[in-house]
């Protein structure tokens, strides 16, 4: 018998950036879920050991995570667009499509020389044909899911004009956190669009990292900087 312990975080960060279409600084705001489990046998389990251990992984991959330079989706709330590392470009998914279908394709060409030299006794030229007419094929249809497939994979851009949850701008940001009381304005916000934390989760919010060439003023108790710290002292 082993006992399991699972932590799990329910995080929101914010990132303050530069548009790289208007210029103007906005902020937006993600966040996501994650475990971390811990196990031992059963006759030797501490329960609280345990619950430290997993909460001290889990404590880890979440500082990882929200550290990320490129995370999370939300329209300038100026102009209304997305960054361009956003969004998927249909030349991008075309080549992701690409490269899984040649890579399906080696592996069938490699199949097919090792099913017809090791199972049917077939000659070398046979061999060589079987597995070039597998690779061919395959690298026929990978070209054309990639050329149908990539733009209908791609985003769509051109809902620039709708308002975006995600987003604010510096006098929304600034107003919005007047409302908070200081404590995990990012985490309410993204409780608000839509992701609240469940039961046993453990909400934390991991603070703003602000990107931007003119820095917003915010105090230090909002940081990211100051946030990770308090994440790793839980
Ligand atoms: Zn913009």
């Amino acid at each position: 018998m082993k006992r399991v312990v699972t932590v799990t975080f329910h995080y929101a960060v914010a990132r303050r950036i530069d548009c790289e279409h208007c210029g103007m600084p906005y902020t937006y705001v993600y966040g996501e879920t994650k475990s971390a489990s811990e196990e031992q046998s059963a006759a030797f389990a501490d329960d609280e050991q345990l619950r430290q251990v997993a909460l001290r992984k889990a404590a880890n991959s979440v500082d990882s995570l929200a550290g990320r330079e490129q995370i999370g989706r939300g329209r300038c709330a100026n102009c209304r667009k997305l960054q361009d590392w956003m969004v998927v470009t249909p030349m991008a998914a075309a080549m992701s499509i690409l490269f899984v279908g040649l890579a399906i394709g080696a592996v069938l060409a490699f199949g097919g020389w090792f099913v017809t030299s090791e199972f049917l006794d077939l000659s070398v030229p046979i061999q060589i044909a079987v597995s070039a007419g597998l690779a061919a094929a395959t690298t026929l249809a990978a070209v054309a899911a990639a050329v149908i497939g990539g733009p209908r994979l791609a985003d769509s851009t051109d809902a620039a004009d709708s308002n975006d949850p995600l987003s604010m701008s510096d006098e929304e940001l600034l107003a919005f956190i007047g409302t908070c009381d200081g404590i995990g304005p990012f985490l309410s916000w993204w409780a608000r669009a839509g992701a609240p934390p469940k039961v046993r989760e453990i909400p934390f919010d991991m603070g703003i990292k602000d990107l931007s060439t003119a820095p917003l003023v915010l105090g230090n108790a909002l940081a990211y900087e100051t946030r990770s710290a308090a994440l790793n002292r839980l």
